[in-house]
């Protein structure tokens, strides 16, 4: 596909909603999408208010902020909580997605809150740079990303947070408010994975780096046990790399290693990996399923953007009608972890469409997962089946408490709060600066109210 049929495709495959204008909060002038009240990306979720509003500028943000007692952003709609509800009112970025500067002396791109990855990555390729990691699919916006702490894989790279050096949002008083890595240091690694508690991002600025290419190999059926001994020497085997499994058999059905391409390139992958077979065809992570919208394996090398994600930019990611959990613990229990969850393998793999290891190397940021700790995050990718999901979600809680098992800010989890807070260890300077911005709880969701301050 070219670059302009994929941003096209994007759109299409993004932009369902009916736009309605940009008015205040009074009731009698409510706003209704035509289609109700939004759902999020999975169908699992319809939003509790149907006010949305849809400002093109920071100037039209600052105006329904300041008419509202409560709101809360909205990004592409891809979280599987209610981290993202709202009783009253949302606000969604959609319309501010375009890219802002390009900054070659500080190797920086400044975009609007509401773009989403693959908008522009590849404008950044043919600009010669690229970003340094990406999650799983390019559909998200980059606001709505950092919020949660979403992450890509790979050892030695971060979570995508970790490439924001400066934000702009507007605060409850409607006052813009500008952070940046340089000037405010700490304050602002508590602002990046923010939860959309301390206000609307409308600009992030992120860190680029020289444009590369990338190349991605499959490997089939690597015994779990290999694991024990070998995770670390794994994880290094490419700049990024996944595990899949059903939890049958003991057994990883799928690793996909992703690593960088350097000039004159000639290496060829090994047949035999740790017991597993080099694939001889391209993979869906779900093995049954077609592999038409992942990304090419087999060695081809292809550029970063094409490569780094999953799934085909422009094809819908994933399954599709699913749920999602994920647990991030530190990297030293990875196997001990694993082994933790496999005890549960008969009554997970029935609900189960597959699970993904990865890994994120440490970072600063207050509310991130991997605050100061290198993780594994083991992930589910479910049946849409909520109620058995529901139920096995303690289940799995439990095996990995002994870890401090941490969940996705924006996939399910069921882990009691006062649990969750005490395994935040920035949680109480989290809350100062969210009063600082947000006085009043005007951005504050019931998802923040049980989970941060209850
Ligand atoms: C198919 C699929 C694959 C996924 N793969 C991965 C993966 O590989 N790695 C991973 O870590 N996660 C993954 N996720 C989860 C996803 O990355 C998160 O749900 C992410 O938050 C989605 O971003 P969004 O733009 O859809 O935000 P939304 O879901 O719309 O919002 C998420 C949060 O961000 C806040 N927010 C959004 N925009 C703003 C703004 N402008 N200002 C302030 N706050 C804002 C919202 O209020 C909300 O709290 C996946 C999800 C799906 C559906």
């Amino acid at each position: 596909m070219d670059k302009r049929t994929f941003i096209q495709t994007m759109s299409v495959l993004t932009g369902g909603v009916i736009l309605s204008d940009l008015t205040g909060c009074n009731s009698s002038q409510k706003p209704t999408p035509m289609n109700g009240h939004l759902t999020n990306w999975a169908g699992n979720l319809t939003y509790s208010t149907d006010h949305v509003h849809y400002p093109t500028s920071v100037e039209q943000v600052q105006e329904v902020v300041k008419k509202c007692n409560k709101i809360r952003a909205l990004g592409s709609r891809h979280s599987f909580n209610t981290i993202a509800d709202s009783t009253e009112n949302q606000l969604s970025l959609q319309q501010m997605n375009k890219v802002l500067s390009l900054d070659k002396t500080a190797n920086t791109i400044t975009v609007q809150s509401g773009t989403r990855y693959g908008d522009f990555a590849p404008y950044l390729d043919e600009n010669g740079y690229a970003l340094a990691n990406l999650a799983s699919l390019p559909h998200i916006t980059v606001a709505g990303a950092c919020a949660t702490g979403t992450h890509g894989s790979g050892v030695d790279n971060g979570n995508l947070s970790t490439s924001v050096s400066a934000i702009e949002f507007v605060n409850a008083a409607g006052d813009v408010v500008a952070l940046s890595k340089n000037k405010d240091g700490d304050k602002f690694y508590g602002a990046v994975v923010n939860l959309g508690a301390i206000g609307i991002l409308s600009k992030v600025t992120l860190d680029i780096i020289p444009t590369f290419k990338m190349k991605q190999v499959v490997y089939l059926n690597m015994p779990m046990e290999e694991l024990r001994n070998n995770f670390a020497d794994l994880e290094s085997k490419g700049y990024s790399v996944s595990l899949f499994t059903d939890w049958k058999n003991k057994n990883i059905n799928e690793v996909w290693i992703k690593s960088r391409v350097v000039d004159d390139d000639n290496t060829t992958a090994a047949p035999e990996l740790y017991g597993a077979k080099l694939a001889t065809k391209n993979m869906h992570p779900i093995a049954d399923q077609s592999a038409e919208n992942v990304t090419d394996q087999m060695g081809i090398p292809g550029t970063w953007y094409e490569r780094m994600p999953h799934f085909k930019m422009g094809f819908k990611p994933s399954a599709g009608k699913e749920l999602q959990a994920e647990y991030f613990v530190p990297i030293e229990n990875a196997y001990e972890a694993i082994m933790a969850v496999q005890k549960l393998n008969e009554k997970i793999s029935p609900h189960l469409f597959i699970t993904e290891i990865r890994t994120i190397k440490t970072d600063e940021l207050w509310m991130s997962p991997c605050y100061r700790q290198t993780s594994v995050a083991i992930h589910f990718t479910w049946k849409q089946e909520t109620d058995a999901v529901m139920s096995l979600l303690p289940l799995i809680e439990a095996q990995l408490s002994p870890f401090n098992a941490k969940p996705h800010w924006a996939k399910l989890f069921t882990m009691q709060p006062r649990i969750l807070q005490s395994r935040y260890k920035r949680l109480s300077d989290f809350k100062q600066l969210v009063a600082e911005y947000d006085p009043s709880g005007k951005f504050k969701n019931e998802f923040l109210q049980k989970n941060i301050y209850s």
